[in-house]
């Protein structure tokens, strides 16, 4: 009973199921699709960020340093001039100093920042002058001291013999910012000096550094790390040459992780190495716990690397992909949709017609339901279904019919006499019975006979019991031909026969009864043998009203039969009340 009452309380579990099964699918999808969107915004992100490193590169190369390179070109070929040489080696000829002087303009003038420097190494006196011309008629300025920390750059650069080297230094005391370029005035090995120009480091840092992108910020580092260009200057590190690493303001400290600081070691390391054909690299790298695309280009030409740091999510509006989102997600809706509208319609439906074809049958509706018609897995098995309902309709309907005939026949060996086909005792006391219910008011009268064959004894005994037989079967076919269908023939017993007439008043019923006493007094009957058998009877008839029961109306027909024997038989006599009282 349980998992009947389960399969009723819960019908429809099949379509709960499947939309359960499709919603776990979606969202299954809809994670793997946040993934994998997530993935490939992180990817492009990741290649824009390159792109972006690269051509921050290309653009320092070619706009930035073109200055710069050519600045350095210009300080190199200032410290080889003979003028210049000549001064450092001869500082107060006056000639030679006045040569020099004019040497040393002529180039200021070439440079960009129109301002130029010298340092002579036997005096370490400081010669500058400026694009105004400030210290026209006497550069000097002051003499540079080992001992002071502001001239460091001076005694780190000297002791490298030879070369230019960049040097970004905030002058406290002449208020310039500057990108220095440094070239050693080296003639035959020995150093006489340091000469160069400075390039307005905020020009520079507009021209290079400062990227109007939001989101991005670009730096210049030495190969220390030591920020040496940066779009905010408190970021630079100035002094860089003369400081100790631990104090730099160095580009590592800006990740959160030492993973973070060594990643960026070895990307400057890969661009720096000519051998590895990297000259760009990008990567996620954290910043105060947000991670930002880190790319990273060498600048061979002045030793410094490119660093660009990027937070992708203020260049690339990850709300761009939103649209994408939401027309993945729309479809993944309409899918769902329609998938469901399939389902219903080509399975869920057709099962549900098929079930409540079923079902009718079941209930014994005896509807024969028409099968699906598609020829496919649920329309077999519908037309498979309606094949074997229908056969068991028709097998329960054969059977049906069966039953009701072998009931019929059952019924009739109950009511029927066996020798003579006509009703028994029994069957004529349930017709009678069915007289009596069908028959309305009192004014009805049904008219009884009671019919018993002369002397049959002497036939039984004289011809056998089988031709008895014989002559009780041909006197009851006789009998129930003799009347109406709807009159009743019944044998009583023996050789009695009743007889009942419906609606019948007395005058009739004794024509009746005179007609059936002739007849077989007139027609002897043929044995099976051919022999003819004279054969007489004797009725006694009764009129029947309401009230008679079957006792008092057989009683008053057999009254009336025990007369017509006692008056010598062959004949017929009618019930009356004198009768009843002489009986
Ligand atoms: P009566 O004229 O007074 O009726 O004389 P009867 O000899 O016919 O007497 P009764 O009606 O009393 O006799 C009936 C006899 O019918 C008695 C019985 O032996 C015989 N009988 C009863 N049933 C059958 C039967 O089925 N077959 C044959 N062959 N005889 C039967
Ligand atoms: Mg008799």
């Amino acid at each position: 009973m349980g998992e009947k009452a389960a399969r009723a309380a819960a019908p429809s579990t099949l379509r709960t199921r499947v939309l359960l099964v499709l919603a776990g699918f979606m969202a299954l999808l809809a994670v793997a699709g946040w993934f994998a969107f997530n993935y490939i915004v992180d990817q492009t992100a990741l290649r824009v960020g390159a792109l972006v490193a690269e051509r921050q590169v290309q653009y320092d190369r070619y706009r930035g340093l073109e200055t710069l390179r050519r600045e350095v070109a210009l300080a190199e070929a200032m410290v080889r001039a003979p003028n210049i040489i000549a001064w450092a080696q001869n500082e107060y000829d006056a000639e030679i100093r006045e040569r020099g002087i004019a040497e040393l303009e002529h180039y200021r003038r070439a440079f960009e920042d129109e301002s130029v420097f010298l340092v002579i190494d036997g005096s370490r006196n400081y010669y500058f002058n400026d694009s105004q011309d400030s210290y026209a008629g006497d550069p000097f300025q002051y003499t540079v001291r080992s001992d002071n920390p502001r001239d460091g750059w001076y005694f780190t650069t000297r002791s490298r013999r030879e070369g230019c080297y960049l040097n970004v230094d905030h002058d406290d005391f002449l208020g310039v910012t500057k990108v220095w370029i440094n070239c050693i005035i080296n003639q035959d090995g020995q150093v006489l000096g340091i000469a160069g120009t400075g390039l307005d480091l905020s020009a520079f840092i507009r021209d290079v550094v400062d990227v109007p992108q939001p989101g991005i910020e670009s730096m210049f580092v030495d190969e220390s790390g030591a920020v040496q260009a940066h779009r905010d200057a408190s970021m630079v590190d100035f002094h860089s040459l003369t400081k100790d690493i631990a104090q730099k303001n160095v580009v590592f400290s800006l990740f959160d992780t030492p993973s973070d600081m060594a990643a960026l070691r070895a990307m400057m390391a890969t661009t720096a190495n000519p051998d590895s054909g990297q000259t760009v690299q990008a990567a996620y790298l954290s910043v105060d716990g947000k991670p930002m695309l880190v790319g990273v280009g060498y600048l061979d030409e002045i030793g410094w690397y490119n660093v660009t740091v990027m937070d992708i999510d203020t260049i690339v509006d990850k709300g761009l992909f939103l649209p994408i989102g939401l027309l993945f997600a729309a479809l993944m809706g309409v899918a769902v949709l329609v998938m469901v509208y399939v389902f219903k319609a080509m399975v869920l439906d057709r099962l549900e017609k098929v079930e409540g074809g079923l079902s009718s049958v079941r209930d014994g509706k005896r509807v024969q339901f028409s099968p699906d018609p598609r020829n496919d897995e649920i329309g077999r098995l519908s037309r498979a279904l309606a094949e074997m309902s229908n056969a068991v309709t028709d097998s329960e309907l054969g059977l049906e019919r069966q039953i009701r005939e072998r009931t019929e026949q059952l019924e009739a060996l109950v009511n029927r006499d066996a020798l003579t086909g006509v009703f028994n005792r029994r069957g004529f006391a349930y017709a009678f019975e069915t007289m009596r219910e069908q028959a309305y008011g009192d004014s009805w009268a049904y008219g009884l006979l009671l019919v018993d064959i002369d002397h049959f004894k002497r036939i039984n005994d004289s011809q056998g019991h089988p031709v008895g037989d014989q002559v009780i079967v041909e006197v009851a076919r006789r009998l129930s031909t003799a009347v109406r269908k709807s009159d009743v023939c019944a044998r009583w017993g023996g050789d009695e026969f009743l007889i009942l007439i419906r609606n019948c008043e007395a005058a009739r019923l004794a024509r009746i009864a005179a007609g059936l006493v002739e007849m077989m007094r007139s027609v002897p009957i043929t044995l099976d043998d051919d022999r003819e058998l004279a054969v007489t009877m004797s009725i006694g008839t009764a009129i029947i009203q309401s009230g008679d029961t079957i006792e008092t109306a057989t009683a008053m027909a057999d009254a009336a039969l025990y007369r017509a024997k006692a008056e010598g038989r062959d004949c017929v006599i009618a019930y009356d009340a004198n009768l009843a009282s002489a009986g």
